[in-house]
């Protein structure tokens, strides 16, 4: 008998086969803005400098022994400061019930699950568009998912009335995905004043926020600025769950360190929540890896490795900010007849260039630019050395 004849092999995932096509390419003019990794101007990966540092005052000291189970205690004190602010009064109090979790991703998946045990009739509500991986993610975890607006294709901007109005018609008390920042795919955020109305609207229906929030400090440049919108929900007295990532700020991808929060009513609803969390992750894995962890940890405890930190956070957010201004200017001067003022309007990695399917295919076939037909251009590829052969690209697909 065949086991596994039966298996048919799985749909490329949209944004990793771009990588796989792009690697297979010989041409020595190829371009990556596919994959969402921090590149220096050289298109070279990076390694932060307070990482290094880190890894050079954890060399040797560090014995293998497991975290515990809800991962390091260290790292996750300085991970709710981060989000919820240094002098938080929800920390004060040990009302936020918080572990490691494997990245951006597994914060997200470990909330997914508890939403589905705890939560069995609830559903969750998911931008449009919005990372391909949120689908996947509450699909797997069984929680059926709804959409709200929130992108407006004319305007490349937000579609704040829509959105609006999504939030108002879904039944009260429902859950809600929020980009916390430097919203994937499409580089919108919604203004302060925005947020605020949104996070009004959100108590008048008694909806809870969950922010995933991958990219704090890549959108301004600033980590204190980007959590904004987490702060203003809770000035207005929300309960709010939490997915951080350290693989985009602190460039740490391949370690899978991150932290899932969620503010509770109280202490001890915080140690119950705490205590579930660990039993969803204990048969899945047991407990959460130690080397990156430590890194984070290492860092943001120390006062001068944290500012060494925050520079370089500065240093990559400035450097993507920089290329959307060049990328435009380069697409006016070639004397395109189209509007790219979304692309310094956009903030964070991303881009979302508003080019079709079609075109896309043509900047990889006849270019060979490689990004998702989604039209995302990821900002962190694009160099001083690209910027010119990649704003001719378009302008010759555009035209
Ligand atoms: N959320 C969003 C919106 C993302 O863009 C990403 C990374 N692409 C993640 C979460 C998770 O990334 P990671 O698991 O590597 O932290």
């Amino acid at each position: 008998a065949s086991w596994f004849g039966h298996v048919e092999p799985a749909a490329k995932d949209p944004i990793l086969g771009v990588t796989e096509a792009f690697l297979a390419d010989p041409s020595p003019d190829k371009v990556n803005v596919g994959v969402g990794a921090y590149r220096d101007d050289n298109g070279k990966p990076v390694v932060l400098e307070c990482v290094r540092e880190a890894e050079r005052r954890i060399a040797g000291h560090l014995n293998m022994e497991y975290l515990p189970m809800g991962g390091s205690i260290n790292m996750i004190a300085e991970s709710l400061k981060l989000a919820y602010g240094e002098d938080s009064e929800f920390i004060k109090d040990k009302k936020i019930a918080a572990v490691q979790a494997l990245s951006g991703t597994g914060a997200c998946r470990l909330f997914a699950d508890f939403q589905k045990r705890f939560l069995p009739d609830s559903q969750i509500y998911i931008p449009i568009p919005t990372w391909s991986n949120h689908h996947n993610i509450w699909r797997d975890a069984c929680v059926p998912q709804r959409t709200f607006r929130y992108y407006h294709p004319e305007t490349r901007g937000l579609d704040f009335a829509s959105l609006m109005d999504d939030i108002k018609n879904a039944p009260n008390g429902s859950f809600f995905l929020l980009h916390a920042c430097a919203h994937n795919p499409t580089g919108v955020d919604p203004s302060e004043e925005q947020w605020r109305e949104i996070s009004h609207q959100f108590k008048v229906k008694n909806h809870f926020p969950f922010f995933d929030m991958a990219y704090q400090g890549f959108a301004s440049g600033d980590p204190e600025k980007d959590a904004k919108a987490i702060r203003i929900f809770l000035e207005d007295g929300h309960l709010i769950g939490c997915a951080q990532s350290y693989a985009k700020n602190m460039g740490l991808y391949g370690q899978r360190v991150g932290c899932l929060s969620i503010l509770c009513e109280d202490e001890l609803q915080a140690v119950a929540v705490k205590s579930q969390l660990q039993q969803i992750a204990r048969p899945m894995y047991s407990n959460p890896p130690v080397h990156g962890a430590l890194i984070v940890s290492t860092i943001l405890g120390d006062p001068e490795l944290k500012s060494l930190w925050l520079r370089e956070v500065k240093g990559m957010a400035d450097r993507i900010i920089g290329m959307r201004k060049a990328l435009r200017d380069n697409l006016e001067k070639l004397g395109s007849p189209l509007s790219w003022e979304h692309v310094t309007n956009q903030i964070g990695m991303f881009c979302y260039s508003g080019m079709t399917p079609e075109q896309v295919d043509r900047l990889t076939n006849e270019f060979h630019i490689y990004m998702t037909r989604n039209g995302r251009i990821s900002m962190a590829g694009v160099t001083t050395g690209n910027v010119g052969y990649l704003a001719n690209a378009i302008h010759e697909v555009t035209k």
